[in-house]
């Protein structure tokens, strides 16, 4: 069955998170937005389309591993991952990606814009529009060009046309606003592809419908490979979409214990962090209600984390309503603890995972060993760690 449960509400809202924070001249196209995605969620040849590609194209369903030598070191609990390192450009963005590809397609807009930070989503979207013959437009902050040259060499390569944003900080915030204003000037034959659960309604819902295909598939995994439901998910949390990706199907199983672990960068208290659930408080960021890293007059906090994907100052809402009725929790780790997982798995497992998921990798293997062997971990490994050569071997001390 398709995600399908009654959140959020009909305006968007999760409890009093959500909702559609924008300015007028984006109210017809979110309108818009949402009757051609409710039209498209009832209609199963969407969803045969959706399904065909991210079998033949992506590269689904993606293994649920047990993670035995890992296992073995930490000495506890069962850690099993999910692989969706595994993915076609090698992490879970393209199941959004693809997902908002197809409905685009449907509504006949033919030019996509899409916003990025580290360029992974303007990746995952370059290549999506390529496979689907789409234009494609990625907004992305000067800042982040600099350091992100590789990606911005992809997205060219796969056709996208780059447009540097100067305003701000020259990072991601600035590129979604950017984003934001061209939609708004060119509404009618526009897309504008969002790259996590964030964003005002009906995006959040949206993305999540499109991410829950990797807890469908780890659910039935884990029932097929140990005949029950796991104790703990885990997964980390950056804009929130591949963890809501594989918490929502497990919601309703309230044994299932739902972990986001959030980047503590260079620790809570330096300020130099990303941990918006552990240390924001409520306001509103790119359209949508929800946990905001801001002063106390509201502006906007920079952000740090070793995780170019985790260095954001928002999180979804849903999150935000799940921290608040306590059905998942939210946890951080810092910059050195996902530095260290990340090695470990490599060594133990022969898996390099992307630096946002070792954040995840972390909290698991520290959960694992005083749980007893019944217990069952599932991790979701988001992303592959190529993208991360650079950094790593910068904090490593070896120069390539
Ligand atoms: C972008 C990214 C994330 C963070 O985004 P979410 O929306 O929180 O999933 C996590 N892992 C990888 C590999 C990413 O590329």
């Amino acid at each position: 069955m398709r995600a399908d449960k009654q959140l959020p509400n009909s305006h968007g809202y999760f409890g009093q998170f959500g909702g559609r924070f924008v300015p007028e001249t984006l109210m017809p196209a979110l309108d818009e937005l949402e009757t051609a995605y409710a039209e498209a969620k009832r209609d199963p040849s969407f969803w045969a389309a959706f399904d065909s590609l991210s079998h033949d194209y992506s590269g689904r369903p993606t293994p649920l591993y047990y993670a035995e030598r890992l296992t073995r070191h930490c000495g506890g609990a069962q850690i099993f991952i999910k692989r969706e390192d595994l993915l076609h450009t090698g992490a879970h963005k393209i199941n959004n990606a693809l997902g908002q590809g197809l409905l685009a397609r449907r509504m006949k807009k033919q030019r996509i814009i899409a916003e990025t930070g580290a360029g992974q989503h303007g990746v995952a979207a370059a290549t999506i529009c390529a496979k689907l013959g789409l234009d494609c437009v990625v907004y992305m902050g000067e800042e982040d060009i600099q350091r992100q040259a590789l990606n911005v060499f992809r997205m060219k390569l796969l056709g996208a046309e780059l447009r540097p944003v100067s305003s701000g900080t020259k990072t991601l915030k600035d590129a979604i606003n950017e984003a934001i204003r061209d939609w708004v000037t060119n509404v009618r034959d526009t897309y504008y592809l969002l790259g996590s659960v964030v964003g005002p309604h009906p995006y959040p819902v949206m993305v999540r419908d499109f991410q829950s295909v990797i807890g469908k598939e780890a659910r039935e995994q884990i029932l097929a490979q140990r005949g029950r439901l796991p104790d703990y998910i885990i997964a980390c949390v950056g804009g929130g979409s591949n963890s809501i990706g594989i918490f929502h199907p497990f919601v309703n199983d309230k044994k299932v214990k739902l972990i986001g672990v959030e980047a503590a960068g260079k620790g809570i208290r330096t300020g130099r962090h990303s941990a918006t659930l552990a240390a924001g408080t409520v306001g509103v960021l790119h359209g949508a209600k929800s946990y905001v890293l801001q002063d106390d007059a509201g502006q906007i906090l920079g952000t740090h984390s070793i995780a170019a994907g985790l260095d954001y100052p928002g999180v979804g809402p849903e999150h935000s309503y799940y921290k608040t009725i306590g059905r998942a929790t939210y946890v951080a780790v810092n910059d050195k603890e996902a530095l260290k997982a990340f090695q470990l798995l490599c060594q133990t497992e022969g898996i390099i995972p992307a630096l946002e998921p070792a954040h995840a990798i972390s909290y698991a293997a520290r959960m694992a060993s005083p749980l007893d062997d019944k217990r069952i971990i599932i991790v979701n490994l988001s992303g592959h760690g190529d993208k991360d050569m650079d950094i790593v071997s910068e904090v490593l001390g070896v120069s390539l």
